[in-house]
């Protein structure tokens, strides 16, 4: 199917043995007539290893959809012609599973709705976070190919964070890694393995400091807050690992 596009990753693997092989085969269609939009997208997606096909129209997308498998796209509702709703509508129409993501401007709340109706995944409201995006970009994938993305016993994804256990370091989605602390690592392995299910502090710090020591629920606060530096885009509205009022804490992958 791809026979033309040569060698592929655009970067160079060697030097880092922990860049996410998984990812350089992904195809991404993103559909979007505003240009700096797109631009921006498609070299944030690139530089995360993925391959893109842009297209601005929804006649367009809809000619490369009947041809071409996508492992997802990202999909904006207010196109010149055919709206994103009906690329939608009619993409799922066609048989197509890939997972779609709607970009959408904040007054186009009806349009979102009946895009999630008509069998868009998701949405994000523009303008959005790139980090974000990519987040979704990678959850709704690996969601779609199941036990093809799950990650190695030494590999976690945890929100926006890849967390590598062999190495106890995390890498943020600016590239940068950080040492984890024993601590950090069995407790972001903890919130990774338990996915909606609200965990309460006492849980965690049977789980993570276990018998042998006498730290507080403070103590759960204080690492969940330095966690939250690293897996949330925005940590001050976390969305990934989210407060339990009273309780605890639940992870949202
Ligand atoms: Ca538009």
């Amino acid at each position: 199917m791809d026979t033309n596009e040569g060698a592929n990753p655009s970067y160079e693997n060697g030097a880092d043995d922990f860049e996410d092989e998984e990812q350089s085969e992904m195809r991404v269609l993103l559909v979007e007539d505003d240009n700096l939009i797109g631009t921006m997208v498609r070299l944030n997606l690139e530089q995360d290893g993925y391959q893109v096909e842009w297209q601005r129209s929804g006649e367009a997308a809809l000619q490369v959809l009947r041809t071409v498998r996508y492992d997802c796209v990202l999909l904006d509702i207010g196109l010149p012609g055919m709206s994103g709703t009906e690329v939608a509508k009619y993409a799922r129409k066609l048989g197509l599973g890939t997972p779609i993501i709607m970009l959408t401007a904040r007054d186009e709340i009806e349009s979102k709705i009946s895009a999630l109706d008509g069998g868009a995944d998701d949405y994000l409201c523009k303008p959005f976070n790139m980090a974000e995006l990519l987040a979704r970009v990678r959850a709704h994938i690996r969601r779609s190919q199941g036990s093809l993305e799950v990650p190695t016993d030494q590999e976690l994804h945890v929100g926006t964070s890849l967390v590598n256990l062999e190495r106890r370091a995390l890498r943020t989605t600016d590239g940068t890694w950080h040492e984890l602390s024993d601590k950090e690592a069995v407790l972001l392995q903890f919130l990774a393995r338990n996915p909606g299910r609200a965990l309460s502090r006492a849980d965690i710090l049977e789980e993570v400091w276990g018998m042998d020591a006498t730290p507080t629920e403070r103590t759960v606060d204080n690492f969940i807050v330095r966690l939250r530096r690293w897996v949330e885009p925005e940590p001050d509205h976390p969305r990934h690992i989210v407060t339990v009022r009273g309780w605890g804490y639940r992870y949202e992958p």
